[in-house]
């Protein structure tokens, strides 16, 4: 059997997994995914294969080893027994945080943890749960070449402008500055778009990427120039329960009139605010758009609203627009929305082709819309994997 790359993405409760086959001069190609959740407790496995029967689907037992060291060891054990023979070339990590150090993906060693160790302040919520996987599968397999792919690294190359917040220079050397996220979805879909259409893919083209977080990003010539998440994945657009853009004077406020303190706002600001919010009854934009309660409505024209505003922004920063692109859990599937921002978004040259938007495209805009739109599904994962085999065959740098 050809050899086999193994994606993981660590969170603080679960570890998601895909493996895909490596056969030379091919796209790597998707075997099996799955994941592990309830890690802290009891622990729920399931596993499918590339057309979605499944694999496997059972609790873990009270004795197993609990975190994400006990999860990769069952995951590990797991692969080793599968009748396919899967032989393990690497594993590729999805890592939230790369900081101003690693601006591509990297070979993991012990250097290179000591450094991503240092970036845990810049994602708490995060980079933990990332290195923890990383730690484990060293610990269960430590022959295993581990590769780090960071959700930065994408827009590193931003022009400073973008990165900038105008606060004393000394906080911005010390790396508060925009960093933005979302960076191999965005890259996938770069990936994606000389094959859809070559003006896209040359030109001015805004990535939605619309899913429970949410942000978008301008890309000039495939580059990143612009994004609407920054220092934290916060920033920018609502999200399923993030606020997106604040004020800061909001937050001086709670603190001052609420005695709220960082832990409090960390709550109000990751796990209490956008849709659900905003609607006091869902995160999960399907239950909004089913809803006829007035406050899920609400919540819906905000988050169209916003995204709308930012268009503009990342318009305004690539001097036009070629072409708008919907992707993730919201823009793949949800035609209500993508109807919305379209039609919002005339001004810049986009016509609608609401048939082709209902049937999800991949073009919902109209023959000779100056401006061109897609959706266009991300494939986060398999941008992973085309990393980590990039990195594997890449000469040792050390
Ligand atoms: P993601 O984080 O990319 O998995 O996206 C999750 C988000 O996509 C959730 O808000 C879901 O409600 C939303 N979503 C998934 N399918 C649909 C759908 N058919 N219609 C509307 N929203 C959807």
């Amino acid at each position: 059997m050809a050899d086999a790359i193994l994606v993981l993405n660590a969170g603080s409760s679960s570890l998601k997994f895909s493996v895909f086959l490596d056969r030379r001069g091919e796209e790597p190609q998707l075997a099996l995914r799955g994941q592990i959740e309830g890690i802290l407790g009891t622990a729920m496995f399931s596993a499918r294969d590339a057309n979605g029967a499944v694999l496997a689907e059972h609790a873990l037992g009270a004795a197993a080893p609990r975190g994400h060291g006990g999860a990769a060891s069952f995951l590990l054990d797991w692969l080793e027994q599968r009748p396919e023979g899967l032989q393990l070339a690497a594993a590729g990590h999805r890592v939230v945080h790369g900081g101003r150090e690693f601006s591509a993906p990297v070979r993991v060693s012990a250097s290179v943890m000591a450094a991503l160790e240092q970036l845990v302040p810049l994602a708490p919520l995060h980079q933990p749960h990332n290195l923890a996987a990383i730690r484990a599968v060293a610990a269960r397999a430590p022959g295993l070449a581990q590769v780090a792919c960071f959700d930065t690294a994408f827009h590193a190359a931003q022009p400073p402008l973008a990165q900038a917040f105008a606060l004393p220079r000394r906080l911005t050397d010390a790396g508060l500055r925009r960093y933005g996220f979302h960076g191999l979805s965005y890259e996938f879909i770069e990936h994606l778009l000389p094959s859809v259409d070559a003006r896209a893919s040359a030109g001015r083209t805004v990535v939605a990427h619309l899913g429970n977080g949410a942000s978008m990003c301008a890309l000039a010539g495939g580059r990143s120039v612009a994004s609407t998440m920054g220092f934290t994945a916060l920033d920018g657009l609502p999200m399923g329960t993030r606020c997106g853009a604040i004020e800061p004077g909001v937050l001086l406020y709670l603190m001052d009139q609420e005695g709220m303190d960082a832990r409090g706002l960390e709550q109000l600001l990751y796990h209490e605010s956008g849709l659900l919010g905003v609607s006091g009854i869902s995160s999960d934009m399907r239950a909004l758009l089913a809803s006829d309660d007035a406050h899920a409505a609400e919540a819906v024209d905000l988050f169209v609203y916003r995204i709308v505003r930012e268009l503009g922004s990342l318009a305004a920063a690539l001097g036009g627009l070629d072409a708008l692109v919907f992707t993730a859990g919201i823009g793949e599937n949800a035609p209500p929305v993508r109807a919305r921002v379209c039609r919002a978004a005339s001004w810049l040259g986009v016509e609608l082709d609401e048939a082709a938007n209902v049937r999800g495209g991949p073009r919902i805009s109209r023959e000779g819309s100056r401006a061109s739109a897609w959706v266009l599904a991300t494939n986060e994962e398999l941008m992973i994997a085309l990393h980590t085999r990039a990195v594997l065959s890449a000469p040792a740098a050390e």
